[in-house]
């Protein structure tokens, strides 16, 4: 099954929008396989985003990133990756619909409260930078129907 790699960013934190993303989450069926909130510091957040290391928001996107633990989130499901992308909205929340997670919350394109990975090939490599192997879990939902 697909996996994808969320990161509530530090505004989603500070807002306590935190169990409200989770939910819409759930609500849609998709599986938690990984959950822990973590500080990020200047060497993940330089790996991170390294393709935007030559804009000139990128001091900006770094002192964000930093001002306030994160919360990364492992999911899985049927293409996942593009759901999860969909649910999020778009990169700029004055173009992300109402009813997706930034058109509903997100203030400005350096507050958008929200990262997914844009690929399967992308999640593999942000899950293993946010993830160590033993905190990302396999397991069988036989509790619900
Ligand atoms: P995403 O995959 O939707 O997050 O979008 P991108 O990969 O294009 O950009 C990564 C992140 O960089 C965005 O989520 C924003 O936080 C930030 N970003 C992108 N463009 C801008 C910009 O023009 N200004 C600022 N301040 N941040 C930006």
């Amino acid at each position: 099954m697909q996996k994808t790699l969320i990161l509530l960013k530090p505004d989603a934190v500070q807002k306590s929008l935190v169990g409200e993303i989770l939910s819409r989450f759930e609500r849609k069926g998709l599986k938690i396989i990984g959950l822990k909130m973590i500080q990020l510091d200047d060497a993940v957040i330089g790996e991170h985003y390294d393709f935007l290391a030559d804009k000139p928001f990128f001091p900006s996107i770094v002192s964000y990133m930093k001002s306030s633990p994160i919360v990364a989130l492992a999911l899985e499901g049927h293409e996942v990756v593009k759901v999860v992308r969909q649910l999020c909205g778009a990169t700029n929340p004055a173009d992300a619909l109402p009813g997706t997670i930034r058109g509903d919350f997100a203030k400005s394109i350096d507050n958008n409260i929200i990262h997914s990975s844009d690929s399967e090939e992308t999640a593999a490599k942000e899950l293993a930078r946010f993830f160590k192997a033993g905190e990302l879990h396999s397991y069988e939902r036989t509790l619900i129907d």
